[in-house]
């Protein structure tokens, strides 16, 4: 057989088995026997096509769906979480901001509570609380890095500088 021979030869298997192939089926959703118009057919008819989507791709898909917007809840959580400034880096920026007043070396400084905030001091981050002592009910000094703060009342608080 020369290389033309072979070709035809293959052609001719080709068509055969193409020509050759089944178009009796068993209906993948209802089970019947039926006679395929289309080589990739799988159901005898649009109505069990429908309900095969309705019952097992549908379903399916929709769990996908939802698995995947969990998925970026999760993700866009993460991320936000990653952008909110650590604790430590907060405690930082609170000495920063200590360190920036004008503090007496010996005696401390009074300043209005307010004012402090709106530097942008945050109190729920510090190093440590110093229970102060000689007082009748439970009170605290707060510790940032070297600044003791101590609350005198309502609105004002002592800030003072500790020796190291
Ligand atoms: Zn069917």
């Amino acid at each position: 057989m020369n290389t033309e021979e072979i070709i035809q030869k293959i052609n001719k298997l080709l068509k055969k088995a193409t020509t050759n192939v089944s178009y009796d089926r068993i209906c993948d959703y209802c089970y019947e026997s039926y006679i395929a118009n289309r080589s990739d057919q799988e159901f005898c008819c649009d109505n069990c096509a429908d309900n095969n989507y309705n019952q097992n791709i549908r379903p399916l898909r929709e769990a996908e769906k939802l698995l995947l917007q969990l998925k970026e809840d999760e993700k866009r959580k993460i991320e936000y979480k990653n952008s909110l400034p650590s604790p430590e880096n907060i405690l930082r920026n609170n000495i920063r901001k200590f360190e920036k007043l004008t503090i007496d070396p010996i005696e401390g400084t009074v300043y209005f509570m307010k004012d402090i905030v709106d530097m942008g001091v945050n109190f729920e981050h510090f190093s440590y609380k110093e229970r102060i002592e000689g007082k009748v009910e439970i009170c605290f000094a707060l510790i940032f890095g070297n600044y003791k703060v101590t609350q005198l009342d309502r609105i004002k608080i002592k800030i003072e500088k500790l020796k190291n």
